[in-house]
């Protein structure tokens, strides 16, 4: 599963602190994910999209997520949905 966890290694690299490590993790996760490269489909993805969209390390997170399997792709991290990702996986 691709979580902002398993990225901790390269957003510690960046000068800026991640805009997620100040929120609970449960709101990059929700009890389904969008399905397509469109603009998501939830609720929970919205509200996690804009604690991403004010995220001073996006470009770093969004580059090691896509570097994740499709089939592995969970949740929203770095600026994009699950299919969103998984789109260009
Ligand atoms: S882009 Fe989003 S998921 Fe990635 S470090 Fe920033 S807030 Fe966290």
């Amino acid at each position: 599963m691709t979580s902002v966890d398993i990225l901790v290694p390269q957003l510690q690299t960046a000068r800026a602190e991640p805009a997620c490590w100040a929120v609970d993790p449960e709101v990059f996760y929700g009890p389904a994910d969008s399905t397509d490269d469109g603009p998501p489909s939830h609720p929970w993805e919205r509200r996690a999209l804009a604690v991403c969209a004010r995220c001073p390390v996006l470009q770093i997170c969004r580059a090691a997520a896509l570097e994740f399997p499709a089939s592995e792709q969970y949740g929203v991290v770095g600026g994009m949905t699950a299919g969103q990702r998984r789109a260009r996986g």
